[in-house]
């Protein structure tokens, strides 16, 4: 069938969208009809760069009305978007045609005798890693706790018990599925399975998750975690360190020790700073951050204590380091091996004081972040066990522009598409002069991490050898290609 133009819905007649109203219980909110208090504040997002003024937003109470919600949209050929935590970097989550806006179905039921969660669709982080740790257990989620699981669980999704417990996909056990039919069905290693391996780094190319259950982990609730902050004079010494902390300390930690190396500019000049999580007591967590200790002066309020789990994922106190006036955001990534090559880092961060400088005020809380963390276990399990494609050991690095003025938009999503490039292109001339061919235990994994991407890239990047099956599913479950935002796959290309 493949793809085809769907419509926006400004044409639809109101006795259609009154046939909408009637066949649920959510809201419908339309624009230009709904009071403009109520349709504008829904169009709120992370990034909003991506804010895209939606004809018709629809607010479900249950799976009835996803369900019914998709059969309008099938009906009427509408394009469709669905929207959970928001904070995609593409702006998958957003369009012109009909939202489904999942944000009153964030209810979580944990089963502590199993170590199971079951949560609805449009659950955040916090709502599970909350409802976990109430009964002494953890779910794998994003660093961050202000993430839907729709988007990371659906990509993959990267956190700090990575190490221990592989992506947040891996520890999903079973998910309920809204399909482009509007039918619903389950998705398991006992159901569905060939769904199940598409949702699990497919993103929503197969349809609306309306229930994830997962995986939790024992866990006592503290752990050691801080920010370090450097002055610009150690930007060098910072990057002369990140292979020791990876190789020596994250590396022999038995996935208990997760670190991260973060560029920003201050006053013009790249500053140094790294994040840590120790998953023990401070008298452990202490020896893994000598080697910070020793690069000091840290500036002051900077450092490392006890704190809860769901503290250290609370996002308020990465409030400092993005302010929320820079509301307008691109990022993307790629993956180095390692050791990595220190005179790369180099012209990476002064590539990105040199970005920064052209709108200096603009792009002042912007990030280049090194993720130093063991992805050993992400990587032990084969590429062909889910679509996640980025089962790769290495070091991610990840680059995001913020900024605050709109007239930025268009020229900071082309700067990052050629920063990127850059960096790609002096990765790929060091393996060469290496004799690097590859990194990992799975040759062919790819080296981007599509959760944090601009939406750009080429398919093979996003699913690499995963994508001749991504095609097959897409025919079995969406031949119209209905979904259609988060690097959708045509069946007929
Ligand atoms: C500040 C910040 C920190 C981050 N930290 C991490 C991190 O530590 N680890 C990591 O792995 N990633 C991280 N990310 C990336 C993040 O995982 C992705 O941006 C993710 O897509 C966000 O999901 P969401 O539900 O909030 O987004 P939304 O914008 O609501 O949705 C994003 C995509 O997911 C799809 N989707 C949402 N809900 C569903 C559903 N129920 N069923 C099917 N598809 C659905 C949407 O269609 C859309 O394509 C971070 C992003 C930000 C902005």
């Amino acid at each position: 069938m493949g793809r085809s133009k769907r419509s926006d819905g400004s044409n639809l007649s109101s006795e259609a969208l009154d046939t909408l109203r009637s066949s649920i219980k959510g809201k419908v909110i339309v624009k230009g009809q709904s009071p403009e208090e109520e349709y504008r504040p829904l169009l709120e997002r992370w990034s909003r760069m991506h804010i895209k003024e939606a004809n018709i937003i629809v607010l479900p109470e249950s799976e009835e009305d996803i369900s019914s919600t998709i059969k309008f949209v099938a009906e009427h050929n509408l394009d469709v978007a669905i929207a959970s935590g928001r904070h995609t970097f593409s702006g998958s989550s957003s369009g012109y045609g009909l939202i489904i806006d999942m944000r009153n179905l964030r209810k979580v039921s944990v089963d502590a005798e199993k170590s199971i969660a079951v949560a609805q669709g449009g659950s955040l982080a916090v709502d599970i890693e909350a409802a976990a740790e109430a009964v002494g257990l953890r779910p794998v989620m994003g660093a961050v706790n202000i993430t839907g699981c729709g988007g990371i669980t659906t990509g993959g999704g990267i956190g700090n018990l990575s190490a221990q417990y592989g992506l947040v996909a891996d520890n999903l056990l079973a998910a309920r599925v809204a399909l482009a039919d509007g039918s619903i069905v389950v998705a398991s290693d006992e159901e569905n399975q060939d769904l199940f391996w598409g949702i699990r780094g497919g993103g929503s190319n197969f349809g609306l998750v309306t229930e994830f259950t997962y995986k939790l982990h024992q866990a006592d609730p503290l752990v050691y975690f801080g920010i370090f902050m450097f002055p610009p004079d150690k930007i060098d010494a910072s990057l002369e360190l990140v292979n020791t902390m990876h190789q020596d300390y994250v590396m022999k930690s038995n996935g208990k020790f997760a670190c991260f190396g973060f560029s920003v500019i201050m006053g013009g000049n790249p500053v140094p700073a790294f994040l840590i999580w120790y998953d023990g007591p401070e008298e452990e967590g202490k020896k893994y951050i000598q080697p910070l200790l020793d690069l000091g002066p840290i500036y002051p309020g900077s450092g490392a204590e006890m704190k809860r789990h769901t503290e250290t994922t609370d996002w308020k106190q990465f409030e400092k380091m993005s302010p929320p006036q820079f509301s307008r955001f691109v990022g993307t990534s790629t993956q180095i091996s390692y050791p990595i090559s220190v005179d790369i880092l180099k012209r990476t961060v002064q590539m990105f004081k040199e970005v920064v400088a052209t709108h200096p005020e603009n792009l002042s809380a912007s990030k280049l972040i090194y993720d130093l963390r063991d992805f050993s276990k992400v990587a032990s399990v084969p590429l062909d066990a889910t679509a996640y494609a980025n089962r790769r050991e290495g070091c991610l690095i990840y680059v995001e522009f913020s900024w605050d003025k709109e007239e930025l938009d268009k020229e900071m999503m082309q700067v990052i598409k050629d920063f990127i490039a850059q960096v790609r292109a002096w990765i790929k001339e060091d393996n060469e002069q290496k004799g690097i061919a590859d990194v990992g235990a799975h040759v062919a994994a790819t080296t981007l991490y599509a959760l944090i991407s601009d939406g750009d890239e080429k398919l093979v990047s996003v699913f690499g050898p995963n994508l001749g099956r991504m095609k097959e599913l897409k025919k079995k479950y969406d031949p119209s290609v209905m979904w259609d935002k988060w690097y959708p796959v045509d069946p007929e290309v």
